[in-house]
C-alpha cells in the first residue's frame, strides 16, 4: 500500500492509536534498498542503525526476498505438531556454519534468551545436580537481553523494570567487564554466566581484553555454562561470525537472532552441543511459529548471503578503517570512539548536550543514526555497505561533529 499522507499526518495517526512505548526520530520510512531508505516525502537516507543489526544483509536483499515470497506461496506455517520439508536444511546449515551440534529455533531475540535460561537451568538440575529451585545465573550491569518480565527483572536499567515487578528470582547482577567479581560470585549453584561479548544497547561497550576468556575458564573450572548473547554482536557485526571468536573461546550456548533472517521476518535460535540441548524433551519447550518453513528458508537465505557476499570480512575491513578515521577527527564534542567491526559508538562529552540533537542534524544531512543512552551515537550500517558509501557517511559525521557547528546558530553547520 502506498499513501498520499505526509509524515506529519502519519505521525499524528500513529500517536492517536498506538501505545507510546517508543520515542523514534520523526522520519517516516516507506522504502529500503541495500543501505538506503526513503521517507514518504521521497528524501533518501543512509541507514546507520540497520534495525539494531537485524538488517546486516541490507534492506530488501533480492535473494532473501525471493526465498520469502516463494515459500510464502508454497507454505508458511505448519506448527510443530507436524514436520515441514524446510526445517532440516536450516538446521544443517546453521550447525555447519557455527560448529555447534544442535539448534533450537524461536522467533524473537527475547524468546531465544528465555530458551537459553531454561536450557541452563534444566542442565543445572539434571546434569550438574544443583538442588531443586536453587539454580543461579550470573548476569552483568548495563545488559540488554530483551523485554520479557524475567529478562527485565535482571536489568540494571531502572526504566526497563520500574512498575513491572515482581520478577523472577535466580539472577545475580555483577559489574560488566569485572572478571574478579564473577570469580567471587561463583558457587556450586551457578548454572551459567549469561553475557554479551560486547554490549550494544549498553552503548557499544567493549569489555577489557581477556574478560570472556576468564569467564570461559572459571565456568569450566566450576562446572557452569557460558552463554553468550550474540543477537546483536553475532553474524558478522564485529568482523567475526561471532564476537566471542575475538577471544578465541567457544561458549556452551550461543543465542542468535536479528540478522539471522536479514530483517525480513523474525527468526532467533540457540545453538549448543548435545549435552546441553539434550535436556529438552518433547513438550518441555516450544513456540507456534518457531521453526516454521517460512522462517527456515528466510534464515537459510540470510546466512547464505552473509557467507557468499563475504559480509563478515567487509565488516572487519571497513570497520577498522572507519574507527581509525573517526579517531583522527578533531572534535570538541567527542569523548571516546569505540567499537569492533562496523559497530561503532561515538561517546560525546556531557557538555555536548546529548547525542539526540546530533542524530537530528545527521538526519538533515541524510544519515540515520540513533542515540544510545544519552551520550552515544551508534554507527552500525548494513554490512553490505561499500567503501564509497561509508566514506560519504563518515563525511556527514565529520561535518556534524567536527568544529563547533553544533554550538552555532544553524544546527546543520551550513
Ligand atoms: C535486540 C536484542 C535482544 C532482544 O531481541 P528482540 O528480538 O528484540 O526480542 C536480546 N539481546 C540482545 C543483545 C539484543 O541486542
Amino acid at each position: 500500500m502506498t499513501t498520499n499522507m505526509t509524515s506529519q499526518d502519519l505521525i499524528a495517526l500513529e500517536d492517536e492509536f498506538g501505545a507510546h512505548n517508543y520515542h523514534p526520530l520523526d522520519v517516516v520510512l516507506s522504502r529500503g534498498e541495500g543501505v538506503w531508505v526513503w521517507d514518504v516525502e521521497g528524501n533518501k537516507y543512509l541507514d546507520c542503525l540497520a534495525a539494531y543489526s537485524a538488517v546486516n544483509q541490507g534492506h530488501g536483499h533480492p535473494r532473501i526476498v525471493k526465498a520469502l515470497v516463494e515459500q510464502a506461496c508454497r507454505m508458511a506455517l505448519t506448527s510443530r505438531a507436524f514436520r515441514n520439508d524446510q526445517l532440516a536444511f536450516f538446521y544443517r546449515d546453521i550447525c555447519q556454519l557455527s560448529g555447534f551440534a544442535k539448534v533450537l529455533p524461536m522467533n524473537t531475540g527475547a524468546e531465544a534468551v528465555e530458551t537459553a535460561i531454561k536450557a541452563a537451568r534444566k542442565w543445572a538440575y539434571t546434569v550438574k545436580g544443583v538442588p531443586a529451585g536453587q539454580a543461579e545465573i550470573l548476569v552483568f550491569s548495563e545488559n540488554f537481553h530483551g523485554r520479557t518480565t524475567t529478562i527485565v527483572g535482571f536489568s540494571s536499567e531502572d526504566q526497563y523494570k520500574n512498575g513491572f515487578g515482581p520478577f523472577t528470582p535466580g539472577f545475580t547482577l555483577l559489574p560488566y567487564g569485572d572478571a574478579d567479581a564473577a570469580e567471587k560470585a561463583m558457587n556450586p549453584n551457578v548454572a551459567a554466566i549469561l553475557v554479551e561479548p560486547i554490549q550494544g544497547e549498553g552503548g557499544i561497550i567493549v569489555p577489557p581484553a581477556g574478560f570472556l576468556k576468564r569467564l570461559r575458564k572459571m565456568t569450566q573450572e566450576h562446572g557452569a555454562l557460558l552463554v553468550t548473547d550474540e543477537i546483536q554482536s553475532g553474524l558478522g557485526r564485529t568482523g567475526k561470525l561471532f564476537a566471542y571468536e575475538h577471544e578465541g573461546i567457544r561458549p556452551d550456548i550461543v543465542i542468535i537472532g536479528k540478522a539471522l533472517s536479514g530483517g525480513l521476518y523474525p527468526v532467533s535460535a540457540i545453538l549448543a552441543d548435545d549435552e546441553v540441548m539434550g535436556v529438552f524433551k518433547p513438550g518441555d519447550h516450544g513456540s507456534t511459529y518457531g521453526g516454521n518453513p517460512l522462517g527456515a528458508v528466510v534464515a537459510r537465505a540470510a546466512l547464505a548471503v552473509l557467507v557468499e557476499e563475504k559480509l563478515v570480512e567487509n565488516s572487519a575491513q571497513l570497520g577498522t578503517y572507519a574507527i581509525e578515521r573517526l579517531r583522527k577527527l578533531k572534535s570538541p564534542h567527542i569523548k571516546e570512539i569505540r567499537g569492533v567491526g562496523l559497530w561503532i559508538g561515538i561517546e560525546l562529552h556531557a557538555s555536548a548536550g546529548g547525542a539526540r540533537k546530533f542524530c537530528e542534524a545527521l538526519q538533515d544531512r541524510g544519515l540515520l543514526c540513533k542515540e544510545t543512552h544519552e551520550h552515544v551515537i551508534r554507527v552500525a550500517p548494513p554490512l553490505t555497505i561499500s567503501r564509497q558509501e561509508l566514506d560519504w557517511a563518515l563525511e556527514q559525521l565529520e561535518a556534524v561533529l567536527g568544529g563547533d557547528s553544533m554550538g552555532a546558530q544553524d544546527p546543520t553547520g551550513n
